[in-house]
């Protein structure tokens, strides 16, 4: 723990920790000069970051973009479930802090990506589809002093949808997939559509090994939606003074949702590969 302390003592050394870890052109670049535009944008793949309200689906959308793009996908959430539920030293920590709906520290979550991405690096990984990070202003403002950001999705659907949303959350202790066993039905208000979402069931093997997330239970989904409105919110602003934020609104479950995203992406599913180039 030292040695991370020492690490974040400025941001500064922080910035060079992930600078290290990033496996693109553009970190390259940065590792050898002061920050400049990459050379050529097409040649490296996509740099995307996923943004909105807990339970609004960033993963499940994320997932599949990284299935077709053919770049990670990480989701700090997912670091941080996987760190809590280890018997390292940050264990006991960590949960206390998820199981009361705030944030993990900038220091703690910067350095469980680092991580993440340095791992990715011994892979050969390139490119990334970042979910649930940046989560402050703070983490965009490092984020975008070590890498360049291609475009920022923010997907959206009304607060009591996401709250069933939450409540509604399965996910297999074994395979690690999500599902949803809640039933949607939303009347739209203030001209607004209304939203139905179909649940998404388990398959018969996986229905006897469901857990819920321990943080998606009715007071700590709303203490989530509360701080993502006040820590959170303000990292949407960010992007869209950047000109990179692409809002999208969530019109209902996967099946009306899924293409209507790809349309906004630009991109085709039917197509054999798709070229990942930012
Ligand atoms: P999620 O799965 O994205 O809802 O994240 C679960 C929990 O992990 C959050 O409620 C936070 O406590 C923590 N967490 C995930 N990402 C971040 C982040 N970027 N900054 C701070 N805390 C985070």
């Amino acid at each position: 723990m030292a040695a991370v302390a020492r690490l974040f003592r400025s941001s500064s050394s922080a910035v060079s920790f992930i600078r290290r870890s990033l496996s693109t052109e553009a970190a390259a670049e940065l590792r050898s000069q002061s920050y400049s535009p990459r050379v050529d944008p097409k040649a490296r793949n996509v740099q995307w970051v996923f943004l909105g309200c807990p339970g609004v689906g960033k993963g499940t959308y994320a997932s599949r973009l990284s299935a077709l793009l053919g770049v990670p996908h990480i989701a700090t959430g997912d670091l941080v479930r996987e760190e809590l539920s280890s018997s390292g030293p940050l264990s006991k920590q960590l949960t206390e802090i998820v199981n009361q709906g705030k944030l993990v520290s900038d220091e703690i979550i910067i350095n469980l990506l680092s991580k993440r991405l340095e791992m990715g690096e011994a892979k050969a990984e390139s490119g990334f589809i970042l979910d649930g990070f940046p989560r402050t202003v703070r983490q965009a403002e490092i984020l975008d002093e070590v890498t360049d950001i291609d475009l920022v999705v923010n997907l959206k659907l009304p607060e009591n949808v996401l709250l069933e949303k939450c409540l509604g959350r399965r996910i297999c202790s074994q395979c690690g997939k999500n599902f949803n066993v809640a039933s949607i039905n939303v009347r739209g208000e203030n001209g607004n559509p209304d939203i139905s979402m179909a649940p998404l069931l388990p398959p018969s093997d996986c229905v006897p090994k469901l857990i819920t997330r321990s943080d998606d239970t009715e007071p700590i989904v709303k203490e989530r939606l509360r701080i993502y409105n006040e820590k959170s919110q303000p990292v949407e602003e960010y992007y869209r003074r950047h000109g990179k934020l692409l809002e999208f609104d969530l019109p209902g479950g996967i099946p009306e949702s899924w293409p209507k995203l790809l349309e906004a992406l630009n991109l085709d599913e039917n197509e054999d590969k798709q070229c990942a180039a930012a």
